[in-house]
């Protein structure tokens, strides 16, 4: 409005220049008093006369056919295309003072709107694509955009708690799932994975690796003698002594069915695993825990079978499986309470 206001008739004729001027025409017998003073002549070739202007006015001579001057037209000129009043000290101060208004303004929006647009758009890409909402931003004032970066951060806790209990709950139903109940071993499902882990690790392949698989003696005729109850309470027995004589390191202790128990040892060749063996065998035998089911001992024992897999030799989770459990039936055979190490040529 501030421009608009500058703008009347007066402006738009100093832009259109020449429709105010007169012109002006002098015939035959006035030709002569212009005849120096013209800028051009018409109808004679040699006549580029380059003339300054005479009285503010500009000549133009028209020649016959015979070379004599004929007529002579005069145009007013105009001092400048431009009127100086355009650029007068209240167009400028009006430009200067809008020009200043439209800066401050900016800044203003740039202060209180952009820029803290900008950070909180910063905040929200930088946590979706790192994944990470553990950023935080402060807002202190009343306005809407300072409660919406508040939202913001209420929404970046929301979503960090809610993710912890996602993550709680996930690592929860994968214990539940690799764990038996009972004994709080292994299972069966988690000896599963700790296999093919190792078969797939290229570190584990060029160590020894050896499997034990220990099985309690007459535990039928325990369960018998005590009830299932009571037989489950040993179960679990005999499974904390595994775990409490096992390294968590290099040692997996896993429930494999019944009252058979299976440990996996890293990095441990023939005559480790059978000393480990002879450990568990013995820290089993040596709680005593009481079985009067049994005609032989009057407490719990162990049969145990062991097979090993020798440096750089492949991992094969079935055949070690099915070297241990004849040693294993060896054992039995041996009259129990024993260890026994199987061979590969005994397959
Ligand atoms: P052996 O010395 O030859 O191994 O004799 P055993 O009696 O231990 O072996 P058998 O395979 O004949 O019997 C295993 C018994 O283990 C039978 C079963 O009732 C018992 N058993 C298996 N799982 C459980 C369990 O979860 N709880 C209880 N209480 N008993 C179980
Ligand atoms: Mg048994
Ligand atoms: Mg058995």
């Amino acid at each position: 409005m501030l421009l608009w206001s500058f703008i009347d008739e007066g402006f738009v004729e100093n832009l259109t220049p020449g429709l105010a001027n007169d012109i002006r025409f002098y015939g035959t017998d006035e030709v002569f008093k212009y005849k120096d003073h013209l800028t051009r002549v018409f109808g004679d070739n040699r006549s580029v006369m380059g003339a300054s202007q005479h009285n503010r006015r500009l000549y133009l001579g028209v020649n016959d056919q015979k070379g004599n001057l004929l007529f002579v037209l005069s145009i007013k000129s105009r001092e400048r295309t431009y009127d100086r009043s355009l650029f007068d000290s209240s167009l400028i101060t009006g430009l200067f003072i809008s020009g200043s208004v439209f800066i401050l303004f900016y800044l203003y929006i740039n202060q209180q709107v952009l820029k803290p647009l900008r950070k909180l758009y910063t905040l929200v890409n930088s946590a979706i694509s790192n994944n990470d909402f553990s950023a935080r931003d402060e807002y202190y004032g009343d306005n809407e955009l300072q409660q919406l970066g508040r939202g913001m951060n209420e929404l970046f806790t929301l979503i960090e708690n809610q993710r912890e209990e996602i993550f709680l709950r996930h690592e929860k139903l994968n214990h539940i799932s690799n764990t038996d109940s009972m004994t709080e071993l292994a299972n069966r499902r988690a000896l599963d994975k700790h296999f093919a882990k190792l078969a797939s690790d290229a570190v584990s392949a060029k160590q020894p690796i050896s499997l034990i698989v220990a099985d309690i003696d007459h535990f039928k005729l325990y369960n018998d003698f005590y009830g299932h109850d009571q037989g489950d309470k040993a179960l679990c027995e005999v499974a904390n002594l595994l775990k409490d004589n096992t390294n968590p390191d290099n040692h997996f202790v896993a429930r494999y069915g019944g009252e058979e128990f299976v440990i996996v040892l890293s990095n441990t060749d023939k005559q480790e695993a059978l000393k480990v063996a002879e450990t568990l065998r013995n820290a089993v035998e040596s709680a005593h825990i009481t079985h009067q089911g049994r005609e032989d001992l009057s407490y719990v024992t162990l049969s145990i079978g062991v097979a090993s897999k020798a440096t750089n030799e492949a991992f094969d989770s079935d055949s070690l499986f099915k070297i241990a459990d004849n040693a294993l039936y060896k054992a039995k055979k041996q009259g129990r309470n024993c260890c026994v190490a199987g061979d590969k040529a005994q397959l």
